[in-house]
């Protein structure tokens, strides 16, 4: 099969199981995930830097920024359903203090932030490196909204890509069923099987934003904002499959040394996107990858929409989902 063939399998055949849905079955275990020996050692009272206790999980340097006593915050009580907010009325105020120390300073590492197993460090690179050349070849804007049956797929039909491997799909599988309360993050699950897709016909390609949003709601929000704003701004990020986010996720945590806590500090686990059900970035036309930070809050563009007054946010200051703040991720519903 060559690549237009496939390209056109893909937006033709949304509603099409590509030679049969992958059996999933879910793993039992309680978070095989989660690093099952204790990583940090050092006195969780004294504030010194832990990368001398922190096993091998590093795939770059790690620069200790701070330390949080391992008191941190508890999980949440028993009586709350999986996947609320916490309760923070529950919390006393050191807890709290030491929560919004977490999202506030969210790219630091905590003594108890939560790593992933060291066992799937290979497994993690090989994944992760498959989703990229799988990304690779369909391209940036149409890997938004490739499917799970989609990817497997691509990756049976395309020797470069190659078949994602039994051990890959289920460390895929662990990674979207384990809870990620456990590790920090307190979002909704939106998204409650890997399967899940994003119909093609639902959607709309934003113009020179390479990206694509759901049609009604999400489009005509984000067409108010464009003609109150101006030029300037641009989608930055629109709808995300399972799959989009699953590899973000994962590239993440790469990224963090496999502290998941850190990672889903800026980025929900798989399945916990509201990019899968309509909310969407925005920025500044030429601001790259600095849309993504407090760069963002100095331009002309953010001040305009901070006016506006009919635009909410998903991750405000301060919010209980274990999320930094996120002034450029429009909240939809
Ligand atoms: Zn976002």
């Amino acid at each position: 099969m060559d690549k237009r063939a496939f390209l056109e399998g893909f937006f033709t055949a949304s509603t099409v199981a590509f030679g049969g849905h992958f059996m999933w079955r879910r793993i039992s275990q309680q978070d095989p995930l989660i690093a099952s020996t204790a990583r940090i050692t050092a006195d969780p009272s004294v504030a010194t830097p832990t990368h001398e206790t922190i096993e091998s999980f590093q795939f770059t340097p790690i620069e200790i920024v701070s330390v949080q006593p391992a008191t941190g915050i508890p999980q949440p009580a028993p009586s709350l359903n999986p996947g609320t907010n916490i309760d923070i009325t529950r919390l006393d105020d050191q807890q709290v203090a030491g929560y919004l120390r977490k999202i506030r300073n969210f790219d630091a590492i905590f003594a108890s932030d939560i790593y992933l197993d060291a066992r799937y460090e290979s497994l993690l690179l090989k994944t992760t490196q498959r989703l990229a050349r799988v990304e690779s070849y369909i391209g940036h804007g149409n890997f938004n909204l490739m499917s799970f049956d989609e990817m497997l797929r691509s990756g049976r039909d395309f020797s470069w890509i190659g078949g994602f491997g039994a051990d890959e799909l289920n460390f895929l599988e662990e990674v979207f069923f384990a809870n990620p309360n456990r590790y920090g993050f307190f979002g909704k699950k939106i998204s409650t099987e890997i399967t899940d897709s994003i119909p093609k016909q639902d959607v709309t390609k934003v113009s020179n934003s390479g990206h694509f949003l759901l049609k009604g709601e999400s489009l005509n929000l984000y067409r108010q904002i464009k003609n109150d704003v101006g030029e300037g701004l641009i989608l930055t990020s629109g709808v995300r499959s399972i799959v989009k986010q699953m590899h973000l996720f994962l590239a993440k945590t790469m990224d963090a040394n496999g502290n998941l806590s850190r990672a889903s500090r800026s980025l929900a686990p798989p399945g916990h996107s509201y990019h899968g059900v309509g909310d969407f970035d925005i920025g500044k036309i030429g601001y790259g990858v600095r849309n993504f930070t407090a760069d963002f809050f100095e331009t002309d563009e953010y001040r305009k929409i901070a006016a506006l007054g009919y635009v909410d946010i998903r991750y405000p200051t301060d919010n209980l989902f274990g999320v930094r703040f996120e002034p450029w991720h429009i909240k939809i519903g």
